[in-house]
């Protein structure tokens, strides 16, 4: 009953990895598991994110005790029991370290409407945990992220990384490579002597309402996947039926 999801996780480490949120054999992704809201699989310490297999994924329960699976659990397993304890509405949760994200969290300012990925995260949208710069290994500490989360779908843990978090496997990837995107480009623009034209008021809010959809995370997730397959084993995977959205404002 899990296939699927093992599977799904799996080809989530790879996209992650391809995009830039690969650390050696730091970061992680969990997913919660259906019809059981106290346990998730998770990817295993020891390996790289893209490395993950459905038969190495292990599973944990919500107080981060691994209750399933052979490999180590990793130390920061309560960034993800303590966000999905606390969000009924989240079932994917990822940590990473995306360079991007942890350079432009040096500099202390906040995020700005830059470019396309940037809108999720403008205008108080992004928190910063900066209670630490270390890692995230006791309960106190995860439940002090997830206080900090709140209901917005990522921050980013000053000096350290990110948190995404998402109701799919498709959206929490989602917001992850956009939040990496973003700073980015705003580190792009800082480099080049600090941005001085932004997307703001009523554009930006239709450009925001535009570009976080369902149908946007799995398209996006289905092509990632499909590039990492023709990248890595020179497959060529024929692009399946895309989901579409009801009123038909494709992009
Ligand atoms: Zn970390």
């Amino acid at each position: 009953m899990t296939d699927h999801l093992r599977e799904t996780l799996a080809d989530a480490g790879r996209v992650l990895a391809m995009e830039g949120h690969g650390d050696y054999v730091a970061g992680h992704i969990s997913v919660r598991l259906p019809g059981d809201p106290g346990r998730f699989l998770m990817k295993p310490a020891g390996i790289g994110i893209e490395e993950m297999r459905p038969d190495n994924i292990i599973t944990v329960d919500i107080e981060g005790n691994k209750v399933g699976g052979t490999m180590p659990r990793h130390n920061e397993v309560y960034i993800h029991s303590e966000v999905l304890r606390v969000r009924s509405d989240v079932a994917c949760v990822i940590h990473s370290h995306p360079m991007h994200a942890v350079a432009f969290s040096s500099l202390g300012k906040p995020l700005v409407a830059v470019g396309n990925s940037s809108v999720h995260f403008t205008n108080g949208r992004l928190p910063i945990f900066s209670e630490t710069t270390d890692l995230i290994i006791s309960q106190e500490r995860g439940r002090a992220v997830a206080r900090c989360l709140g209901a917005h779908p990522a921050l980013i843990l000053r000096n350290h990384g990110i948190v995404a978090a998402g109701a799919s496997i498709e959206e929490a990837v989602w917001t992850a490579i956009k939040l990496e995107k973003a700073c980015q480009l705003q580190l792009l623009a800082e480099a080049a002597g600090g941005p001085k034209l932004l997307a703001e008021g009523a554009d930006l809010d239709k450009k925001r309402s535009r570009a976080d959809r369902p149908d946007l995370h799995a398209n996006t997730f289905g092509y990632l996947v499909r590039k990492w397959r023709c990248q890595c084993c020179g497959e060529i995977v024929p692009a399946p039926q895309v989901v579409t959205f009801e009123n038909k404002d494709q992009r």
